[in-house]
């Protein structure tokens, strides 16, 4: 095998109570690149479609990415990577997790699988180091496993894939306005009143249950954030409207993806989650500001091989 062409799914960080620890994966939204063997060592971007993006392979996450596999297995191969950008970098919706972990797991994969999926999260996290200045797990762990997971800890790499409900959809909002990570970083306080500790703790305990038990009503139930949200909310325009909004059209529950400032929404069913984009779409029209909705059912498998020669 010489080249392989991939999907490398967007995906969703956080999860209202799930702060730093939960992340899913989307099935129809991502971008697709194509990885091939070369006789030049190290990594060569050789293309970016759709997107200003660095080529420079020390300023693009898949090459640091990809540079940190090698450097592991002290290989002596070297790789061409074009990305086909989709997901727009700074959407909240894991651009650069999806350009990391699809750089990885293309080259493991060219190379006889060396690596479970698993073990290249630690790869795919030195990407996010580049775009974000911290080495987080949350956005390449779902892409790289599929479905729902939960990042215990991320320095011993304890991640833990949950069960996935197959009815679950998201519904996600991508108003056109910048939200710097570190800016939503710097809004957080560092520390957490107990009470509202207990409330987040009880809530992410059982959005965990309610996903193995497949109980709709628990998820909607414990899908609420009184830690971050309420805090960072202020950066999005219309945020109360859009929580409002979504849960009158159906939606289980409703929150802020990564650190914005797309918002997203599960609801059960798909026909739900293209009712809750359109009332999205309704509130936002209004507004003026320029915006995309996403409406994607959950990926169970994470990165998909498209074609390879
Ligand atoms: P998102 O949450 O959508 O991934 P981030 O802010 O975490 O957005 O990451 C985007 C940052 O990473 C931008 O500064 C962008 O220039 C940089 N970056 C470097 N390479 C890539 C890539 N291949 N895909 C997306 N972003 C990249």
């Amino acid at each position: 095998m010489n080249e392989v062409r991939i999907f490398a799914p967007a995906s969703i960080a956080n999860i209202s109570c799930g702060f730093d620890v939960l992340g899913m994966c989307l099935d129809n939204v991502g971008d697709e690149m194509v990885i091939r063997k070369s006789n030049k060592k190290g990594i060569q971007i050789t293309k970016i479609i759709g997107q200003k993006l660095p080529l420079e392979t020390s300023k693009n996450v898949a090459g640091v990415a990809g540079l940190a596999l090698l450097d592991d297995l002290g290989e002596t191969h070297g790789f061409e990577i074009e990305i086909y950008k989709k997901i727009k970098a700074g959407s909240g919706i894991g651009s650069s997790a999806a350009s990391s972990a699809g750089a990885v797991a293309g080259i493991n994969f060219l190379l006889g699988n060396p690596y479970t999926n698993k073990e290249l999260i630690r790869f795919a996290m030195e990407g996010e180091r580049l775009a974000s200045g911290t080495a987080h797990a949350d956005n390449v762990a779902p892409v790289l496993l599929g479905g729902f997971t939960l990042v215990r800890d991320c320095s011993t790499l304890d991640i833990i894939k949950l069960n996935t409900p197959l009815e679950i959809a998201a519904s996600v909002i991508h108003p056109q306005i910048e939200v710097k990570t570190s800016d939503a970083r710097a809004l957080l306080k560092q520390k957490v009143p107990l009470k509202k500790a207990i409330t987040q703790w009880g809530n992410l305990g059982a959005l965990v249950s309610g996903l193995y038990e497949e109980d709709y009503e628990l998820i909607s139930r414990s899908l609420e954030d009184v830690i971050v949200e309420p805090i960072r909310s202020i950066l999005i325009p219309e945020f109360d409207a859009l929580k409002k909004g979504c849960k009158e059209a159906g939606a289980l529950g409703s929150g802020i993806s990564g650190s914005g400032p797309s918002v997203f929404a599960l609801s059960k069913g798909i026909f739900t989650a293209h009712k809750v984009a359109d009332t999205m779409k309704t509130i936002y029209q209004k507004t003026g500001i320029e915006f995309d909705t996403h409406v994607s059912t959950l990926n169970y498998e994470g990165i998909k091989i498209l074609e390879y020669k």
